[in-house]
């Protein structure tokens, strides 16, 4: 059995217990864990706070930073193999996926790499004479980064990559469900020759490690991703510290296809938008909002692609659609189809639990014209289900994709430039993919709102999120201050 171990000072230590971790795609353990709680959390933080003020990460030019940014990305791309392996085996996410997608992590630490020396202040044109002022950009601070399960490469990329081209320094919660990529990441991490304690990596369960670490007097900035109903302990627990937040949760996101679409291309995006990564994707377009001009047609070509995916084996090249990562997410879709049918929604395709070992689920299609309220149309799955809806008029398919507390992502289909336009600039969502879909890029920011969270990740702007802004006022006046009484 494979042990695991976590990652604090610039060294590996067991945690004060372990615990479990199961193969989804067997339902065997297959390895143990560390587990951190408050001892193993606070040696964490107070690690990350010595680095932050140390000498050798204080003083370390940006350029200096990026350079071993550099280096990690470097590092990561030489060791992809055996992270998309073990995220694989932990996650049960297909390997298609996760090797092509820690390609891309290396390219996220690049980008930040890059960015870490562009990190501008600023001089303001001040009102008063013999004076200059100017703005600095510092570190914010040690980061609480907290990520979900799934795409945790990914995930944990867009927080240490700005953040520690910034100058922060970071302890990583890895999620308690398949902490594996994670701490294996720490080894490559620590070959990369950055000081001790700029990067921790745990994990734990939410009272003993991730309430811990969120309400820590010494986390300035929790950087979360995860669902709506942690986030709200998240934040609840930042009111302990006054840490700043950034929130990336779930979606419900719309999936919306006009008549005069590219259907072929349609099509395709749909699948990979709901069924990719076995749906367990958070821009998911769960929400197929279709003309009912070609609704019928449409359902017959995804029905179709649906029944013929490979479902199997994560670890196979030739799978499609692996397991669901945990038991929950299966009970959770049983429970919320029942509803729904109950509702009056029909199944096309899919719908119940696949009678084999592991925790699989397939492609399921929900036809929801008769079922408005069902709740498969308002609570996110994390799998492979998608829920449709027809629509006669542009207003009703824009009434429809805004008709929820989710924003994160949205899609588009139609070859109508200007109904394009109208739709790009009414949709209330983070992202907005026209005629395509679930496309990411390190200079493309990515966020929500409402129910999603706020905050973004990637782009310049996560760099500048890791910053606050010192103003610095200097006098260059020899003359000796007038009225002390007046405020200058
Ligand atoms: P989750 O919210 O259950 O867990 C996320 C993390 O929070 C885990 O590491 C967990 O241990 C930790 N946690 C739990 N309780 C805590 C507490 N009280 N204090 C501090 N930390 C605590 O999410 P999950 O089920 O692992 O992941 C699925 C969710 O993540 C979905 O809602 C999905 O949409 C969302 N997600 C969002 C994005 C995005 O970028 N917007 C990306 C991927 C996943």
């Amino acid at each position: 059995m494979q042990t695991f171990q976590q990652y604090i000072d610039g060294g590996f230590s067991d945690g004060a217990a372990q615990f479990e971790s199961r193969d989804p795609a067997t339902g065997q353990v297959w390895a143990l864990m560390p587990e951190a709680r408050r001892d193993d959390v606070g040696r964490a933080v107070e690690a990350a706070e010595s680095a932050f003020f140390s000498p050798e990460w204080a003083d370390m030019t940006a350029t200096a930073r990026g350079k071993l940014l550099m280096r990690l990305a470097d590092l990561i791309a030489e060791n992809a193999d055996t992270l998309a392996k073990l995220e694989t085996r932990d996650t049960g996410k297909i390997i298609r996926e996760t090797s092509a997608q820690i390609a891309y992590v290396a390219d996220y630490y690049r980008y930040y790499a890059g960015l870490a020396d562009k990190i501008e202040g600023a001089h303001l044109p001040i009102d008063k004479p013999d004076i200059e002022v100017w703005l600095r950009r510092e570190p914010i601070g040690v980061v609480a980064a907290i990520v979900p399960w799934n795409s945790q490469l990914f995930l944990s990329a867009v927080k240490i990559g700005p953040a520690l081209a910034a100058g922060c320094t970071v302890v990583l919660k890895a999620s308690e469900e398949a902490p594996a990529p994670m701490l294996e990441f720490a080894r490559i991490f620590d070959q990369a020759g950055f000081p001790n304690g700029v990067l921790n990596v745990i994990t734990g369960f939410a009272a003993e490690c991730g309430a811990v670490l969120t309400s820590h007097p010494k986390v300035d900035h929790i950087a979360f991703t995860g669902g709506p109903e942690t986030a709200k302990y998240i934040v609840r627990n930042s009111a302990e510290n006054l840490a700043s937040t950034s929130l990336e949760l779930g979606g419900k996101s719309p999936f919306i296809v006009f008549e005069d679409a590219d259907i072929d291309s349609a099509v395709n995006a749909q699948v990979s938008g709901i069924f990719a990564a076995t749906g367990q994707s958070c821009v998911a377009g769960s929400r197929l909002i279709i003309s009912n001009k070609i609704k019928d047609a449409f359902l017959a070509r995804l029905k179709e692609k649906a029944e013929a995916v490979v479902i199997g084996a994560p670890d196979d090249m030739t799978t499609e659609v692996g397991p669901l990562c945990t038991n929950a997410q299966r009970d959770t879709a049983v429970q919320l189809i029942a509803q729904s049918v109950e509702a009056g929604a029909v199944v096309v395709a899919g719908g119940a639990p696949l009678k084999r070992d592991g925790i699989f689920f397939p492609p399921t299609i929900l036809d929801c014209s008769n079922a408005h309220g069902a709740p498969c149309l308002t609570h996110e799955f994390f799998g492979p289900v998608l829920s449709v809806l027809g629509f006669d008029t542009e207003a009703e398919a824009l009434a429809l994709a805004n008709d929820t507390a989710f924003g994160l992502a949205s899609g588009v289909f139609t070859r109508d430039l200007t109904r394009a336009h109208r739709m790009i600039r009414k949709l209330r969502a983070g992202i907005v993919w026209v005629n395509t879909y679930r496309a990411v890029s390190p200079m493309a920011p990515f966020g929500g709102h409402g129910l999603s969270g706020h905050g973004r990740e990637g782009g310049l702007q996560a760099a500048l999120d890791y910053t606050k802004v010192k103003a610095v006022w200097l006098r260059t006046s020899d003359e000796p201050i007038p009225d002390p009484f007046v405020m200058r």
